[in-house]
């Protein structure tokens, strides 16, 4: 490893796996497909992301990881998001994870805080809107970071305390409104109808609850003259998010995907952007991998910033004609896989 890497948070994994080869194979391509430069050095794989950078080898039947990150919360959950890849990874079969970091990494990441709901309302009959009372809401209002981990098994955390701690289960959603007056933060859910921690948990929910969240974290919309936007249901309050932030003169188009015209909520966009709705026939994603593709083809000279999230599979389609669009057009993008089916 070179001098220049960010020393701060270092975080080392030994893991014992069934198959180490392929996990890494899995983890590598997982990672190249999240835009991670990869690159091979004595038969280790170096990997260079923005928050983050490590090396990975298979060794004596184990494989190993050594990330460094500038930041203990990017650590914590490059922690949180390697355990569930192993885990997952290794399916039935037996895995030991022995972690090791030179910072006392607690259970909790540095940002978590615990937020009281304060209402609840279904806006759409699928898509729940938790209104969070949040003391320093001002911090949940930054463009760069829109979205929060939330912690699903809170309740689980708060009753095993004193006994051993539950696996934490966290689920990403966008901050969808901030109310700095009231010291509010809104969170809409859609209720996707499958069986899921997330789902279980946006039901179970009542008024006064107490809810664990960390964040705010990941990305918000770069800078561009025309902009092509595409989501799903999910994706619905990080784009009404965006439109806010969007300059007002900008140009281009939002399509949304909806499995039915009842999730179609009133959305306002700046005067040069077409907004339009679409209905899912066949694959989640389909009809936006389509839309995009079409607009990608009426090539421009403007900057272009592609913003995409749906189904993880579409998502990753998408993104292989957006790279290759981007070798000979003005085109920046952030793409994302927000379920998984
Ligand atoms: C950065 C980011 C921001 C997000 N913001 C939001 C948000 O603001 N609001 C929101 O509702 N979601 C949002 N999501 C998506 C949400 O995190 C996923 O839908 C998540 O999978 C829900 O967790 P779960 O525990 O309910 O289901 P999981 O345990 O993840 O999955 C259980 C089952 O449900 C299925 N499933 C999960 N999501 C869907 C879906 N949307 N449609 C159909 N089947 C599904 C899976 O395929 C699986 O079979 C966001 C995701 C990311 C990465």
């Amino acid at each position: 490893m070179t001098a220049n890497f960010p020393t701060a948070f270092r975080l080392k994994a030994r893991a014992k796996l069934v198959e180490p080869d392929q996990c890494l194979e899995h983890l590598v391509e997982h990672l190249r497909e999240h835009d991670g430069e990869i690159r091979e050095e004595e038969g280790a794989f170096l990997v260079t992301l923005p928050d983050i950078r490590g090396r990975m080898w298979c060794d004596d039947g184990l494989l190993h990881v050594d990330a460094r990150s500038s930041d203990a919360e990017t650590a914590y959950f490059v922690r949180t998001w390697l355990d569930g890849v192993f885990r997952h990874l290794a399916g039935t079969g037996p895995v030991e994870i022995a972690w090791k970091e030179d910072w006392n990494a607690g259970h909790l990441p540095p940002s978590f805080s615990v937020l009281k709901v304060e209402a609840l309302q279904t806006i759409t009959s699928r898509m729940m809107r938790v209104t969070l009372k949040c003391p320093d809401a001002a911090r949940f209002a930054r463009a760069d970071a829109l979205h929060v981990q939330v912690l699903v098994n809170f309740a689980d955390m708060v009753a095993a305390t004193g006994g051993a701690p539950a696996p934490l289960i966290w689920r990403r959603y966008t901050v969808r409104a901030v109310d700095l007056a009231a010291s509010m933060i809104d969170i809409d859910i859609f209720l996707h109808g499958e069986a899921g921690p997330g789902a279980a948990w946006v039901r179970s929910l009542r008024v006064g609850d107490l809810v664990g969240v960390a964040g705010p974290n990941g990305g918000g919309i770069g800078q561009a003259e025309r902009f092509l936007i595409a989501g799903d249901e999910t994706a619905l309050p990080a784009i009404a998010r965006i439109m806010g932030l969007l300059p007002q003169h900008c140009v281009g188009d939002v399509w949304i995907e909806t499995e039915e015209s009842a999730e179609r909520l009133p959305l306002e966009v700046p005067p040069g952007i077409t907004l339009t709705w679409l209905a899912r026939e066949n694959d989640a994603g389909a009809a936006l991998e389509c839309a995009i593709n079409g607009a990608l083809a009426r090539r421009t000279a403007e900057k272009t910033f592609v913003w995409v999230a749906c189904e993880a599979s579409a998502a990753s389609r998408i993104r292989k004609h957006v790279r290759v669009a981007a070798l000979h057009d003005n085109l920046d993008h952030l793409i994302a896989g927000y379920w998984k089916r």
